[in-house]
């Protein structure tokens, strides 16, 4: 393909993309494909000579757009959102032309300098102290990975990567027993072992673990012998948005001299609107790294996850390397490759720049407000319904319910809200039982879209029933 082609395929795409998005309301939310059928229609080897990019891009219409699940409809209420507000896709686009590999600061200036002005700009948009730095990573689970490993290393005086795990006992990790699988992952893959997660249950309200039981599971580790190593805090947790006292949890683990990280991968958005942080962010200050996902509610384009960090020594003493073709020379630059697992890094920051930009920090808290009002309002009229029940409450957007009848019952109301098309839910569990959850945070959602669940829950209930 020659420059003049990428011109004009390039302004077709992105007319293509105007029109996807004008239209997206009229196409089920969740695709309607049986397993296999799109790699069933695909040859079985690679084409041996070069085809016409027009041919390549009717069959992504024709054979590769039926199958997506589209996460940009405004009516998608399932896991977490996935918003690419479109400033950020323009920026992703410039990202993807310019294709540069962002290692360290040399090998692009302006990506490491720009990625360190967005980090502080987003953790003042959140309210988080002045001195703390951070980095962006491509996901919450590579941060929370991070952050495992440093504790793994301060535990055990930076000796892990060299000697391995073998006679360092038991280092034990804390967390409640909402949190992310990404936790149960990091301590897998760290070495540390599911055998060694300690997790505390969630109680009241918030589903938070209580800091009197996460002191005395410490003691007991303690006194058996263990090491423990670090606590796992989360606000906002993916089932059904748990959150946990951070001051009084911060307050136990550091009594203990025990590093600690916060697990904010969605709900971090909320706290650009003030008025959220007094119940849910309070102490969020004081942990030495909280990770947040600018990818979820806030409208940078997957992916973009930021880890903010109190003091980054820990993790660059975790995981910086420096064989001789890294070595750069003069001056005091950043080379965020040191700071995360992978060393090859994307452009990732000006996707942030763009939103923020575009919307201002006030356009973005609109957003996030609105979300929250409207999902209280469709959880009432779900709770209207006959002989339905809300299991958990609102925590910002996100609520849970169940329709009359066993889990089963569940499983197949959900499944066939789905099929219908409307609206997009997730099934959850939440204390032994099945639920339907619910969250409101797609970027260009509106209160009709919002409502449209009920409507859609009632209607499909009255078929299935
Ligand atoms: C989504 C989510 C994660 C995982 O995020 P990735 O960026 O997909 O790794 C972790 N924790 C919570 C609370 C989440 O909501």
């Amino acid at each position: 393909m020659n420059w003049d082609e990428f011109r004009g395929w390039s302004k077709r795409i992105a007319d293509w993309g105007a029109d996807y998005h004008l239209t997206l309301r009229d196409r089920p939310v969740r695709a309607r494909t049986r397993p296999g059928e799109i790699a069933g229609q695909f040859p079985a080897a690679p084409p041996e000579a070069g085809e016409d990019m027009a041919a390549i891009l009717k069959d992504f219409e024709e054979i590769v757009m039926p199958g997506m699940t589209h996460w940009q409809h405004p009516r998608f209420f399932a896991y977490f959102p996935a918003n690419a507000a479109p400033p950020s896709m323009l920026a992703e686009q410039l990202v993807n032309t310019v294709a540069a590999q962002c290692m360290l600061w040399q090998t692009s200036p302006a990506a490491t300098e720009v990625e360190g002005v967005m980090v502080d700009w987003l953790r003042q948009a959140l309210g988080l102290p002045e001195g703390m730095t951070g980095v962006i990573q491509d996901s919450a689970s590579s941060a929370t990975l991070s952050a495992v490993l440093t504790m793994r290393e301060r535990a055990t005086g930076y000796t892990g990567n060299a000697d391995g795990l073998s006679q360092k006992g038991a280092l034990r990790i804390y967390c409640s027993d909402q949190v992310h699988s990404s936790i149960d992952r990091a301590c897998w893959v760290s070495g540390i072992g599911q055998a060694n997660l300690v997790k505390i249950p969630g109680t009241g309200p918030r589903h938070g673990m209580a800091p009197d039981a996460l002191d005395a599971a410490i003691r007991a580790d303690k006194a058996a012998g263990h090491t423990p190593a670090g606590v796992i805090a989360i606000t906002g947790g993916t089932g059904v948005g748990a959150c946990d006292p951070l001051g009084p949890v911060l307050e136990v683990a550091r009594a203990h001299g025990l590093y600690t990280h916060l697990d904010a991968a969605w709900a971090g958005a909320a706290m650009i609107c003030p008025e959220y942080r007094e119940a849910y962010w309070q102490g969020a200050e004081g942990y030495d790294s909280i990770v947040f996902n600018p990818h979820k509610w806030l409208g940078a384009q997957f992916d973009c996850s930021v880890q903010f960090l109190r003091d980054p020594a820990p993790q660059l003493d975790t995981l910086r390397i420096e064989p001789e073709y890294l070595r750069t020379s003069g001056g005091a630059v950043t080379n965020y490759s040191e700071w995360t697992i992978p060393l090859g890094r994307r452009f990732r920051a000006l996707k942030i720049w763009f939103l923020l930009r575009s919307y201002g920090v006030s356009g973005l808290q609109a957003r996030i407000r609105n979300h929250v009002a409207w999902a209280g309002e469709l959880c009432e009229e779900i709770r209207a319904l006959d002989g339905f029940e809300i299991v958990t409450e609102p925590i910002l957007s996100l609520f849970s319910f169940r329709c009359p009848g066993d889990d089963a019952m569940q499983q197949r109301l959900v499944d066939a809200i789905n099929d219908d098309g409307r609206v997009y839910l997730t099934q959850g569990a939440f204390a032994g039982r099945r639920i339907i959850r619910v969250q409101v945070g797609q970027f260009d959602t509106t209160r009709a879209d919002v409502m449209c669940v009920r409507d859609a829950v009632k209607e499909v209930w009255e078929k299935i029933r």
